[in-house]
């Protein structure tokens, strides 16, 4: 479109991508060899500048967080996850989140304002770049998870151009699968989801099988129940239903008990399930507590004997408050 629009050829476009996400080319692209013509439509149109990288933690478990100030100063966090010599990347998606759940130090934060798709994709581009400088020997990045500061589906059109951009050939040639939106469970956002892009992976935040205790964790609960953010869920076109990943998250006296592991057990019994329990990170402000490590245990293995594939979600990063639900950048 781009290349049409201008009168230059098609393969402009590809060749401009490819500098900025394979070749990793930093500032303005790298101008030799092209026309006058080409420069001057790269000089009056584009900007290559990237959000730009303020602090950097790294933690004892290899887990680096970055915080990023972006144009208008406004910032936020990507984190960084090790798995052997791979990584996880972490992006944010909104300055704060309007969801308010009662247990994420981002949702206290408020709501500020969306990214943009170039916000979103260059943390990914600078995340790498400092790998390559910093740890050289390491691998790259393996997988993309829509888990940082924000709700995704709450800022659907960037999500998604960006999830574009990391599937594209030209850009960072990712395969769907290893790529995971997470979301509360906007249920507006998850329809144009399954419509739009149900090649890449969905996680929802499930926390509970009750609506009454959902309600009280994730507030958007009451507008968008459980059983109308499921039906969306259920109904991904059966050739590209892949597993989808409900993340629990487990607090201590609220819903983690046997009940709560049977409710949950049975709402998803028979599906193609999988579940990702997350003991809770302590935040500012809430009465929440952590289950022990031996009761999360306990509750796996309830959940177990309904057949469905559990893990425990690993905490990293929690030294330098980069674990799940800890990111807040308020200033
Ligand atoms: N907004 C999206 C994605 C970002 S939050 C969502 O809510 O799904 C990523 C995950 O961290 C979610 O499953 C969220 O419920 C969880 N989380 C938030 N605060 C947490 C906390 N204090 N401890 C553990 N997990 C938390
Ligand atoms: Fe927003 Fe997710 Fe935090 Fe809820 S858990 S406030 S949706 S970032």
């Amino acid at each position: 479109m781009f290349g049409r629009e201008h009168d230059l050829p098609l393969s402009f476009a590809s060749m401009l991508f490819n500098w900025h996400y394979k070749k990793n080319k930093r500032e303005t692209c790298d101008h030799h060899n092209l026309s006058k013509k080409a420069r001057m439509v790269i000089e009056e149109n584009l900007v290559f500048d990237l959000a730009q990288i303020d602090f950097v933690q790294t933690s004892q478990d290899k887990t680096v967080k970055f915080l990023f100030r972006l144009r208008d100063g406004e910032r936020v966090e990507t984190v960084l996850i090790p798995f052997q010599k791979k990584y996880t990347v972490c992006l944010s998606t909104q300055v704060g989140c309007a969801m308010n759940c009662s247990f994420c130090h981002t949702g206290q934060q408020g709501f500020r304002r969306n990214l943009t798709a170039d916000e979103i994709t260059g943390q990914f581009v600078q995340v790498q770049n400092w790998l390559s400088e910093n740890r050289p020997d390491d691998d790259r990045i393996l997988n993309i998870v829509y888990m940082g500061q924000g709700e995704p589906l709450h800022n659907f059109d960037a999500v998604k151009k960006s999830a574009e951009i990391f599937l594209s050939q030209h850009g960072i040639s990712l395969a769907g699968s290893k790529i995971t939106i997470s979301t509360s469970g906007y249920l507006p956002g998850l329809e144009r989801w399954k419509n739009e892009m149900p090649n890449v992976n969905i996680a929802l935040s499930l926390h509970s099988a009750f609506n009454e205790k959902r309600n009280i964790l994730i507030p958007i609960n009451r507008r968008f129940p459980l059983e109308q953010i499921l039906n969306v869920v259920d109904a991904i076109p059966s050739g590209k239903k892949r597993f989808v990943t409900y993340e629990y998250l487990l607090v201590k006296g609220f819903n983690d008990s046997v009940e709560d592991a049977e409710a949950t057990g049975r709402l998803l019994q028979g599906k193609k399930a999988y579940i990702n329990l997350i003991p809770f990170n302590p935040v500012p402000g809430t009465q929440y507590q952590r289950p022990t490590d031996d009761h999360v245990l306990y509750f796996k293995g309830l959940l177990e004997k309904f057949k469905i594939p559990t893990t425990i979600r690993t905490t990293k990063g929690d030294q330098i408050m980069a674990a799940c639900g800890q990111l807040n950048t308020r200033l």
